[in-house]
């Protein structure tokens, strides 16, 4: 058993920058399940949105967050990130992060729905360069310590004292995490005064993802099954713009290379936007994603392509250094060619419902990050927002969680984990077929585009695949694999199900049999 004042879940941007802030305060436990950059973080490549140039404006930035959220933004929360966001943003440069500069200046690039140049970034790894940043910060913190492959199995709260808690009035507290170390093979528990839920997004459940392995929504998974509320499921980013190649694994050419000129055209070489939208290649994500499958869908084809090589190919080398070697890796010289590309699962919009501090419905968790469904992005997240949304709402989970960690003690009588009866699975073949079922299902009946008839029979063969994967489960020692699968299909249950409860199309949920958008519908699905 293990006892720290405050326990992290997950070591991307938001339960780094929070942990560096609350080791003020207190014994800090970062867990994590692989080693720990693997994350959606240390994966970013275009950068943070911020307003940082003299001719940029909080107003023009509030504006472009609330125009992409299609009408469920919470305009207070919009306000506040893009007006703390500079600060933040300053702040992970005085940790020692590199931003490209140009002119003694950041350079500033733009993306699709934005009004302004304003995304800082590292060239085209953004990402890698705060997660290197924060993980040295952390690493040499005397009141932090890093728990590589321990992986989160349940957040520990009165059903594992034998009391009863009722779904409909819900009084939850989070006393800590049930956690599985993959190495030794042991679930050992946690205990802490306050818990942050920092695991990020839910990308795999799609067959095409550009998330890392890690992204299988486990925190959602857990507060969902801990009876906490979770919201806005149904708004799955897809991201338009992903390597079309067998080998490449959904690697991502960022929405940056739009933004510096970048063109789309059919295999037949016809320019295409311009007719979907009078932005052309800049119009906001899930436009620009609906576009491209309407023309693979009509075409019959299985990849469209992005032609950058119209650009100097010097000032492409500079600007999208990783981009350019990787896919010259896969033969394609981006300066000279057209890439070809398809959309894939990117960001999940909704998640463990917080309020303005980050505090969920359950006392004592709390969530900032992709798991987490603040208020910012409503219907559909504005191009590098959510690094954004990460580093504002880990300080405000600061102020909340010290706050209550203050009152807090560490509960006394929380049993080990309890695993009579069970026995290591020798049926592999379920947890590797199950999972690629569930991926394919989702991607073809919970995509881009979706019906209630596709809907419904995804929700049948997910509770197939539910059914089958419980019983398992019920007789098998914890294994990573196992706990992830049941996590992804709790995922898919939520993201079908909120879909359905949406009878509306709406920012990225786009219903054939609901094509408008209706006043009547405008509020978040609440599961
Ligand atoms: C390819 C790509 C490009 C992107 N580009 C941009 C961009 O340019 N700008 C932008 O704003 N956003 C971008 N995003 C989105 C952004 O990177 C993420 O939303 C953000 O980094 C999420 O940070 P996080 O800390 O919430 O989660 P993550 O960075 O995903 O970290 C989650 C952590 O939780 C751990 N974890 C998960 N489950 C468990 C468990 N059960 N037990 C223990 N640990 C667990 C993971 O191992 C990981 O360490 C991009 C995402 C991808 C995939």
């Amino acid at each position: 058993m293990a006892r720290f004042d405050f326990l992290v879940i997950g070591s991307g941007v938001a339960g780094l920058s929070y942990a560096l802030r609350v080791a003020e305060h207190g014994t800090v436990a970062i867990i994590t399940k692989k080693e720990t950059v693997e994350s959606n973080t240390n994966y970013a490549q275009g950068g943070i949105a911020a307003v940082m140039a003299p001719e940029d404006s909080y107003e023009s930035h509030i504006k472009d967050t609330l125009e992409a959220g299609a009408g469920l933004c919470d305009p207070e929360v919009v306000e506040f990130v893009v007006k703390e966001g500079p600060e933040r943003v300053r702040e992970l440069m005085s940790f020692g992060a590199e931003f490209t500069r140009q002119n003694g200046h950041l350079h500033l690039g733009r993306e699709g729905g934005h009004s302004a140049d304003r995304i800082v970034h590292a060239a085209d790894t953004t990402g890698r360069e705060i997660e290197r940043t924060l993980l040295d910060q952390a690493r040499a913190h005397p009141n932090i310590e890093i728990y590589e492959y321990h992986f989160a199995v349940e957040l520990i709260t009165e059903h594992h004292l034998g009391q009863y808690v009722s779904r409909l009035r819900p009084d939850v507290h989070c006393y800590g995490a049930y956690v599985y170390d993959t190495q030794t093979d042991v679930v050992r528990t946690f205990l802490a005064k306050s818990t942050l839920l920092a695991s990020g997004g839910s990308g795999q459940v799609y067959l095409h993802t550009t998330n890392p392995d890690v992204a299988t929504g486990d925190g959602v998974a857990m507060v969902y099954r801990a009876k906490g509320r979770v919201a806005n499921m149904e708004f799955v980013q897809f991201h338009p713009t992903c390597l079309y190649h067998p080998e490449a694994n959904s690697f991502l050419i960022s929405e940056a290379v739009r933004g510096a000129g970048g063109l789309l055209f059919s295999q037949a070489g016809e320019r295409f936007m311009p007719s979907y939208d009078h932005r052309g290649e800049l119009a906001p994500r899930d436009i620009v994603a609906r576009a491209i499958d309407d023309q693979l869908k009509q075409r019959g084809e299985d990849y469209v392509l992005l032609d950058i090589s119209h650009k100097p190919s010097g000032e492409l080398r500079e600007h999208f250094p990783n981009i350019y070697s990787t896919c010259l890796g896969f033969g394609i010289d981006i300066t000279e060619q057209p890439i070809p590309v398809v959309p894939a699962a990117h960001y999940q919009c909704g998640g463990v419902r917080t309020d303005h501090f980050a505090r969920t419905s359950i006392e004592g968790l709390f969530a900032c990050g992709e798991v987490a469904c603040t208020g910012l992005h409503g219907a559909n997240r504005l191009a590098s927002n959510s690094l954004l949304e990460a580093l504002v709402f880990s300080k405000r989970a600061v102020e909340s969680s010290v706050e209550y960690a203050a009152e807090a003690g560490h509960r006394t009588d929380v049993p080990d984990w309890d695993d009579s009866g069970t026995q290591h699975p020798n049926e592999w073949v379920l947890v590797s077929h199950n999972r690629e079922e569930l991926r394919r299902v989702m991607w073809d009946y919970v995509g881009i585009v979706r019906s209630s008839l596709r809907l419904e029979r995804a929700f049948r063969r997910t509770n197939m695949l539910d059914e089958e994967t419980e019983a398992f489960y019920r007789d098998s020692r914890v294994s990573a694999g196992l706990c992830e699968l049941r996590n992804m299909i709790a995922v898919a249950y939520m993201i079908i199900r909120s879909a359905q409860m949406r009878r509306e199309s709406r920012g990225l949920h786009y219903m054939l049999d609901y094509p408008e958008q209706l006043e009547e519908e405008k509020r978040p699905t609440l599961v």
